[in-house]
């Protein structure tokens, strides 16, 4: 994609969405942190409605010890993979109240130590709690830089780079909010709506839909 295409693709997320949210429920670093341990493989919803909960028994590292794995599983049994996801879950809350004092890192390398948390997990942390201009490229941001041509890649990490590389400065921190979202509700993995997406001129996937005539 051209450099100048590539300025009106992100400007025109950034009309239609000056200031996007991430969807996952928390309430400060460590129940994001949580959050996006136990959204792998998982909706943001589905997290959402066991977290609600869960996050007003639960704050902190400590208290997470405190409840146990086996009730943290109740309160978590709604979410693909939850028993390795909590047992996850309580050693990384033994490893922050024992090295980072029950601080969540503020560093790609020492998140990535954290059991359950790989890089995909580490950029998202770094990006809404700690506001840098990271990429967390998951399956629809893997599908969005592909279809359109604006950050091709073989594999998660090349994507990323790809999208690092030519993403302006201007809407790097926004940046993987506005194409999560665009995977998630817009350019979806069946069927794209093509029609009535906001950068369906800049994007070079082959078979955009049209609208039914
Ligand atoms: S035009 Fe279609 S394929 Fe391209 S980004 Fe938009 S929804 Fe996806």
């Amino acid at each position: 994609m051209k450099k100048s295409s590539i300025h009106a693709f992100y400007s025109n997320l950034q009309k239609q969405n000056p200031t996007p949210k991430g969807e996952l429920y928390f309430i400060n670093d460590y129940t994001l942190l949580v959050a996006v341990v136990l959204s792998a493989q998982a909706t943001d919803v589905g997290v959402n409605k066991a977290t609600l909960l869960l996050f007003k028994k639960v704050k902190s590292p400590k208290e997470m010890i405190k409840l146990g794995e086996l009730e943290l599983k109740k309160y978590i049994k709604t979410i693909g993979l939850f028993n390795s996801k909590a047992k996850n879950v309580i050693s990384l809350s033994h490893m922050l109240l024992n090295e980072y004092d029950g601080q969540v890192p503020e560093n790609r390398e020492e998140l990535q130590k954290l059991p359950g948390v790989g890089r995909k997990t580490a950029n998202v942390v770094l990006n809404i709690a700690f506001g840098y201009p990271t990429i967390a490229v998951d399956t629809h941001l893997f599908r969005v830089g592909n279809r359109t041509g604006i950050a091709p890649g073989k594999t998660p990490l090349e994507v990323e780079k790809n999208f690092e590389k030519v993403t302006p400065s201007e809407f790097a921190y926004h940046a993987h909010q506005w194409l999560i979202l665009l995977g998630r509700y817009v350019c979806k993995a069946r069927k794209p709506d093509c029609p009535v997406c906001v950068v369906n001129k800049f994007c070079a996937f082959k078979t955009k839909t049209m609208y039914d005539i």
